[in-house]
């Protein structure tokens, strides 16, 4: 079945509010690019008979596969069981496997086990079941016309683990063919107009079986090329060339050439060299360190993080003076190049990075308007600062706050500024 057609329709009147976020339909779709298949659509639907219907009438004219989750639960709200039975004419029938598995788990929750819950036993007659060996609710895969219906359950692992363990070997068989591959360049310090000005030629220049997206966040850009074919080691090969070229055109606004965290890519650069970072957080309030201890293994570089939210912190424990918060402010070139020379002290690390802001909505002044944020990056040898301004909400303006912080340090570290 070469050349599957996708479409995920994510069930739950949760999904129409905004109540929970799908991410059901996003790590299905990253499952299935993996193997190739295509994602034409994602569609959430409402916990109506109606819904559902529609959406299954109107997407299978155009897929060749239709995986739902939700709406597989115990509950009044959940009706996609008998609904999916009724759509494929078979009839609802106790699976002795899935009814064991239900009795073994309300059993060793001491438990009594209701009707609504025996009902979960029932499948349709005309579906194979994909057994849920962490819930409840066991997946089906239905087929019809030579096209593929597969329902899950709503709830993220147990919808996960059946994608896993019954779903995905079964398409990967299906999927044999067409390979789909991406490659990455991640780019700081350019807006994404700049760039595309930059690489047209580049694109013009690109085959038809090779797309090129452009991803903007927050002062990066990350730039992926899609590229689809048969040979799996002539399409790297080509991707890999193009990846080249996109590096060579794009000089020193490349910071990596895959698609990472800047907290990852700072973990690479320490990873096996020995040296350690702390940092001094004013207006971060220790957003900085939480990013950093993230990943495993960051215990081998970082050391740890000041608060100094407040001046007497700032003044008492980094030992900024106190005439320079009077003379030059908290938000000063000054005071972050006394935060993070007095971090270098205190934290005994060979590398700090200080951040001291104005992040908003009200705090600007005259001299220090909304939005300033100063950093300093400092060795024992060198200090080096900038100046950033950033027009967002608080919370974004922290983001970004953070983002140059590390983006900044990372440069230092690699000699790069
Ligand atoms: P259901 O199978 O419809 O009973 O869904 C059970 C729970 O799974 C819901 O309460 C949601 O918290 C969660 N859920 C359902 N659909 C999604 C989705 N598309 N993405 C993330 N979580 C979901
Ligand atoms: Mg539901």
């Amino acid at each position: 079945m070469n050349n599957i057609q996708a479409v995920i329709i994510t069930i739950g009147d949760e999904l129409l509010i905004g109540q929970t976020i799908d991410t059901n339909s996003a790590w299905i779709a990253q499952r299935l690019n993996h193997l190739g298949i295509n994602v034409l659509r994602r569609v959430a639907v409402g916990d109506t008979r109606e819904a559902i219907l529609n959406a299954l009438d109107e997407e299978w004219l155009k897929a060749s596969l239709i995986i739902l989750t939700g709406g597989l639960g115990p509950t009044s709200d959940d009706i996609t069981k008998p609904l999916l039975c009724e759509y494929f004419g078979g009839t609802l029938t106790v699976n002795e496997e899935v009814a064991a598995h239900l009795k073994e788990i309300f059993g060793r929750r001491n438990r009594p086990i209701l009707a609504r819950n025996m009902k979960q036993a029932e499948v349709p007659d005309n579906c194979t079941v994909l057994f849920n060996k962490l819930g409840t609710a066991p997946g089906m895969w239905f087929e019809k016309n030579g096209k593929i219906i597969i329902s899950l359950p709503g709830v993220p692992f147990e919808m996960k683990h059946i994608m896993e363990v019954e779903a995905l070997p079964r398409l990967k068989q299906l999927a044999e063919g067409d390979v789909i591959i991406h490659r990455t360049v991640f780019t700081a310090g350019e807006g994404e107009s700049f760039i595309a000005e930059r690489l047209m030629p580049f694109e013009a220049a690109l085959p038809e079986h090779i797309k090129i997206a452009y991803l903007p966040d927050s002062g990066f850009v990350k730039i992926r090329l899609t590229g689809k074919g048969a040979e799996v080691a002539v399409l790297e090969a080509e991707m890999m060339n193009l990846q080249n070229q996109l590096v060579t055109t794009l000089g020193d606004i490349v910071i990596a050439n895959e698609d990472v965290t800047l907290e990852s890519l700072l973990g690479t650069t320490m990873q096996g060299n020995g040296k350690t970072f702390g940092f001094a957080e004013s207006c971060t309030g220790g957003y900085i360190g939480h990013l950093i201890t993230q990943l495993p293994g960051s215990s081998t570089y970082f050391k740890g993080s000041i608060v100094s939210y407040d001046n007497e912190v700032k003044e008492n424990v980094l030992g900024v003076k106190k005439e320079t918060i009077e003379q030059k402010g908290a938000v000063s070139e000054e005071t972050v190049i006394e935060m993070a020379t007095g971090a270098l002290k205190i934290l005994n690390t060979d590398y700090t990075l200080a951040v001291s802001g104005v992040l908003g909505p009200d705090g600007g002044t005259e001299r220090v308007k909304t939005g300033t944020v100063w950093m300093a990056v400092a060795n024992k040898d060198r200090v080096l600062t900038k100046v950033q301004h950033f027009f967002y909400d608080r919370e974004r303006n922290k983001e970004m706050a953070a983002k140059m912080g590390m983006l900044l340090l990372w440069k230092f570290i690699n000699g790069k500024q």
